[in-house]
């Protein structure tokens, strides 16, 4: 069947949304969108340059004072209502998105939802960000310490789940009173910008979101500006790595929440059926997701059993059109991206590694996408590139284990430090080895999935700070302390 056409015409103008202003001549030029499952392009998306991010800050710094004085309970309706527009707007929104980066059904369909629950969530938070009264001496005296927005905050979002990102960081930016420059990547615009209109019809203050699309240019004009007072990103590492060159100028202080190479680590006693399962999703939206598993360890005993399962259940699984609900596997993002990644695949190979599933590019109907065969090596030696560097695309290592040792061992020997996950019927080696995991996030015997509640971000390389929860609204507030002399 020949890959459906997008519905391209449901797609926002692709320009910039600065206050209620669209801006489409702009210093920082153009560049054309193209989807990913045909390699053709969708329109041609403004970018922000210098001027343009300059402009978006007055509107930020104007709508501030007034959004600042917004009383907890009027933020906190208004977010409520924000996670209304997500679910009244879903279907749109999941369209979009799928255009945006060409993620199968499966993957996209919970996009809204997910950013729904994160502005509830923080629109609850809202009217509960309490202080602390302190002890002090001499007495008598009072102290006490408020938690305060920065002020004008710059997100940096990828492309791989922008509406994902926008409820991690947005929401509890803005429940905590900061105005937001919410810069999308170029490679994947359309649903931020939507989302911008969206909240202005919702009745958020112009100038309280503004939706500047933008590539490195304007990005480093985000972090450079004297009237942004704190940027959150993410992303690479290597882009983290050029923020804070530019931000320790400025002394900016910066969140990151960066790339992973998790270990699945599978031990004999696992559930292998649901084990196998869980190695597939380490491949999960073609593999562009920070937290995939994407080195799967696992015992000797059970070491061909759980690749023949993988093989098995691969077979079942389509690659294929993102818009049949049916397709497991879509294309990854770009010619770029698809290229990088057979490079690494034939890198791989012309080393001698063992290939049990895919490991090519994919032709036929498919040839005008960027379609990567989910491709799984086995054998992998964890000092290897295949372990060590993060693919973001189908590619899975299967690394054999004698021990518990040794696999924790293998696990924490990464530059990285995301995510892990653990199979295993034996609960206390669960939360022995949960123990002793140097990673921000655990799942065991599963992916439930990553709840707004929850603390959410990485150690080592993997970042700094963390979204979700309280620690996520603290990340946008800074403690101010006031003593009191009552003498
Ligand atoms: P990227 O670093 O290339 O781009 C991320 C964002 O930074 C984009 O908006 C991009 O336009 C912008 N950017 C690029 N150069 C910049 C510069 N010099 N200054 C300022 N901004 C700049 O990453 P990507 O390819 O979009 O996303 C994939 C990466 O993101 C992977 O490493 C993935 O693991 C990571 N990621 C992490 C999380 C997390 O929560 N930890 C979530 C999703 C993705």
């Amino acid at each position: 069947m020949p890959i459906i056409a997008p519905p391209v015409e449901k797609l926002p103008k692709p320009t910039l949304l600065i206050g209620d202003r669209r801006i489409d001549d702009s210093s920082g030029g153009a560049v054309d969108h193209v989807y990913g499952a045909t390699g053709k392009t969708t329109g041609n998306v403004t970018l922000a340059g210098a001027r343009e991010i300059d402009i978006a800050v007055q509107a930020a710094r104007s709508a501030l004072p007034a959004w600042r004085a917004t009383t907890p309970d009027q933020r906190r309706e208004l977010l409520f209502r924000a996670a209304q527009v997500f679910r009244e707007n879903s279907e749109e929104l999941v369209a979009i998105s799928q255009i945006d980066n060409s993620m199968p059904v499966f993957a996209a369909a919970g996009g809204p939802a997910n950013a729904a629950d994160a502005f509830s969530y923080y629109g609850g938070w809202a009217d509960k960000l309490v202080g602390d009264v302190i002890p002090t001496w001499p007495t008598p005296s009072l102290d006490y310490a408020t938690l305060n927005p920065y002020g004008v905050v710059g997100i940096i979002i990828p492309w791989n789940g922008p509406i994902y990102a926008v409820g991690m960081t947005v929401a509890p930016a803005l429940a905590a009173g900061n105005c937001v420059l919410l810069k999308p990547p170029e490679l994947a615009p359309y649903a931020a910008i939507r989302i911008g209109e969206l909240f202005l019809e919702a009745g958020f203050p112009p100038g309280v979101l503004n939706v500047v699309t933008a590539g490195p240019e304007g990005g480093q004009a985000m972090v450079a500006h004297p009237g942004i007072d704190k940027i959150h990103f993410t992303g690479s590492g290597t882009t983290a790595k050029r923020i804070l060159d530019t931000a320790k100028d400025v002394l900016k202080p910066v969140g990151l929440e960066l790339g992973g190479k998790s270990a699945n680590i599978i031990f004999a006693d696992a559930d292998l059926n649901n084990a196998a399962m869980q190695a597939i999703m380490g491949m999960q939206g073609s593999g562009q997701g920070c937290i995939n598993g994407t080195r799967v360890l696992v015992e000797r005993p059970v070491y061909e059993e759980v690749l023949a399962l993988v093989q098995g259940v691969l077979g079942t699984l389509e690659v294929g059109d993102p818009l049949v609900a049916s397709t497991f596997f879509g294309p990854v993002i770009n010619a770029a991206a698809a290229e990088r990644i057979v490079r690494v695949i034939d890198t791989a190979k012309s080393e001698g590694a063992r290939v049990v599933a895919g490991g090519e590019r994919l032709g036929g109907e498919l040839s005008d996408g960027y379609f990567i065969a989910p491709t799984v090596f086995a054998d992998v030696d964890n000092s290897s590139p295949l372990a060590r560097d993060e693919i973001f695309g189908p590619v899975v290592a299967v690394i054999p284990f004698d021990t518990e040792e040794e696999a924790v061992r293998i696990a924490n020997d990464s530059p990285f430090g995301l995510a892990a996950y653990v199979q295993t019927s034996n609960l206390k080696r669960a939360h022995a080895v949960a123990q002793q995991l140097d990673v921000g996030l655990i799942w065991i015997n599963g992916f439930l999935g990553i709840p707004t509640s929850v603390p959410f971000g990485g150690v080592k390389q993997s970042g700094w700070g963390r979204l979700g929860g309280f620690d996520g609204i603290r990340e946008f507030t800074q403690p101010k302390n006031v003593f009191v002399n009552l003498m």
